[in-house]
């Protein structure tokens, strides 16, 4: 039985006021699930000032590919794991879109953070218009492959997955139950097809417009170890709502 995971996306809100707060609220409270925030980059030291005692994890929201250098403005893994940070996103469908991210740097970003001991959670989702076009699981295959193909079967035992659909993220429609479990479900097939095990362990988390009433639903179906939750995990009684889902 896979534990549930609920990992909060910040994005680009916070202020170490706000932040405080939040995370006052949030570790104050016990959840069934494991809850983890991904904060922005200024925020990690605040993070692990506030929850080292607790059972609450911290991540960060982005790495780069590379180990150091001239590199002006990115931050390498090393530096995240100097912060205690346990997770970090890579492949948000934001950095993908925004930020030109291609599938080889998505896993090249998640082999860094490997390598220093962080856990990627890789996200990967297809658009409106190549769901339309029934391209959904030929884009999240793709997405997955070049993770597959670059990471040693032990390194792939320790990554999470998130399954978002682009077109759910921030704009308050959520996939149903069922979509959102057919393809959990094919990528957790596409995993198998490498190890079955591997498979079996993965925690396979859902986001775009999870909130407390329809988290619990979404957490029901066999393949949805969890959540990766934008807007509501900036209120800490929403994000901990759905961390008791
Ligand atoms: C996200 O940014 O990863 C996300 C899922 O956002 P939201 O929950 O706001 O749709």
């Amino acid at each position: 039985m896979r534990q549930k995971l609920v990992i909060g996306n910040w994005k680009m809100h916070g202020s170490l006021a706000a932040n405080t707060a939040l995370l006052e609220g949030i570790k104050a409270v016990p959840a069934r699930a494991r809850l983890a925030v991904c904060a922005p980059f200024p925020y990690l030291a605040q993070c692990q000032s506030l929850l080292a005692a607790s059972n609450v994890a911290w991540g960060a929201q982005d790495v780069s590919a590379e180990a150091r250098g001239a590199f002006t403005g990115e931050v390498a893994a090393s530096m995240l794991a100097e912060f205690g940070v346990s997770y970090v996103l890579v492949g948000h469908s934001e950095r993908r879109s925004y930020h030109g991210e291609t599938d080889a740097t998505v896993a090249a970003k998640a082999l860094r953070a490997l390598e220093f001991g962080i856990v990627p959670v890789v996200c990967v989702g297809e658009t409106l218009a190549q769901r339309e076009a029934g391209q959904t699981e030929a884009v999240v295959g793709r997405q997955l492959g070049a993770v597959l193909e670059a990471l040693s079967l032990e390194q792939l035992g320790q990554i999470v997955l998130a399954y978002e659909p682009v077109w759910a993220i921030g704009t308050g429609k959520t996939a149903s139950s069922e979509q959102a479990q057919a393809v959990h479900a094919f990528l957790r097939g596409q995993v198998a097809a490498r190890d079955a095990g591997v498979a079996g362990r993965m925690a396979m988390l859902y986001g775009g417009s999870v909130k407390p009433d329809n988290a619990a639903e979404l957490f029901s179906m066999p393949d949805i170890d969890g959540g990766l939750i934008g807007g509501a995990s900036l209120k800490s009684d929403d994000f901990l709502a759905i961390g008791n889902a």
